[in-house]
């Protein structure tokens, strides 16, 4: 697995937590921290011993640097990683505002692509408070013309409980959408995090907590009428369209992490890149990986993140793959609380799994493990 961190954005939006920087948008700067991607790939890989089945360039915005450079950067890439032929999955993060047909030309030719759009709402009075650059007539222009391209395996992004959100429009987005882009194959639904600041200016438009878990649970039968199934907490897929990439995280396979700000984790050690653009470029030019800070994973640490991970999933914890990660019996160790509080679950032979109403409170439910 290898991800890719491309920070750049033309435009900061309001409720954002994502590393990126704006203000640093020049074609030289893109080129200059695309070579320093692959200087920092050519520097880390030797050190992996997996193969790189999936690819994840994710950011900031990746479409930002525009179809000529996204050529030219699969091109170095596909130059290093050795087996390319055996890569399941390569997904792209686009804007909405990125979105042309030279660019979809360009990525609509990668074997296994996966295009995964932000959305968020069609609310034209959302979009503005929460100061994303994008109206509703560039929504539907972009989904209309990914719908004319080739690419088949597309992803969205909603998010629910933004302001001025009501139970018409989780419905209304989630329809229009299809209709617009028939070929939806993975949905991706969260809720809108903010911090206390952003929680008060917004105070006048935000639903209550109560409505927004109305509304996206409104949200998410809407997505599961149209076939897709809730395969994690977050995530909706038609069947054989799960995000590989992101089952592989939960399974906790070794991935490589590159670019500024990006994480990485193998050999039990997570590592988090330098957000810094200026250092990044620093070290690399000195081949050095450039890592701030360095965190060892020991047992105990990586099984309590298996179970939070697994147990997000609709399938949850598969037993037989717990015995072989950590070589002890999951029931055995779990059996007191898994019985005490045996309402949330359900315990299959070989999975124990939250059942979906009580998804909501899932985080809670598994701290009860941990
Ligand atoms: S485009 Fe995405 S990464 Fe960039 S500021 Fe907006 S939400 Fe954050």
């Amino acid at each position: 697995m290898l991800y890719i961190h491309i920070p750049f954005c033309a435009h900061k939006c309001g409720y954002c937590n994502f590393y990126s920087v704006v203000n640093m948008n020049s074609p030289d700067l893109y080129k200059k921290y695309l070579d320093t991607l692959i200087k920092e790939l050519e520097i880390r890989i030797n050190d992996f011993n997996e193969n790189i089945e999936t690819i994840y360039i994710g950011g900031g915005t990746p479409s930002i640097i525009g179809a000529n450079m996204l050529e030219y950067f699969f091109e170095k890439l596909f130059e290093i990683i050795k087996c390319k032929d055996k890569i399941k999955e390569i997904t792209i993060e686009f804007n909405i505002n990125d979105i042309n047909i030279d660019s979809l030309k360009v990525i609509s030719e990668i074997k296994n692509i996966r295009l995964s759009v932000g959305i968020q709402t069609f609310n034209e009075n959302s979009l503005k408070i929460i100061s994303r650059q994008t109206s509703k007539e560039d929504i539907i222009n972009a989904l209309k013309l990914i719908n004319k391209s080739n690419i088949e395996n597309v992803s969205v992004d909603f998010i629910c409980g933004l302001p001025l959100n009501d139970k018409e429009q989780s419905k209304k987005d989630i329809i229009f959408s299809f209709d617009l882009l028939p070929k939806i194959k993975h949905i991706s639904l969260y809720y809108l995090e903010l911090n206390n600041f952003l929680k008060n200016k917004w105070k006048d438009f935000l639903p209550s907590e109560e409505d927004s878990v109305n509304y996206y649970n409104i949200a998410a039968q809407t997505i599961e009428n149209f076939g897709l199934k809730r395969y994690e907490i977050s995530n909706y897929a038609i069947e054989g369209y799960e995000s590989i990439h992101n089952s592989a995280y939960w399974n906790l396979k070794d991935y490589l992490g590159i670019g500024a700000g990006a994480f990485g984790c193998y050999k039990n050690r997570r590592y988090e890149n330098t957000k810094n653009i200026k250092d990044y470029f620093e070290f690399v030019s000195k081949n050095k990986a450039p890592a701030k800070n360095i965190e060892f994973l020991d047992e105990e640490k990586r099984k309590k993140e298996f179970i939070f991970l697994s147990l997000r999933t609709a399938k949850g914890i598969n037993f037989s793959f717990y015995k072989k990660l950590f070589k002890e019996d999951f029931i055995d160790k779990h059996s007191k609380i898994i019985n005490k509080h045996i309402e949330y679950f359900i315990i299959s032979k070989e999975y124990l799994s939250i059942k979906k109403i009580y998804f909501d409170y899932a985080d809670e439910i598994i701290l009860l493990l941990l």
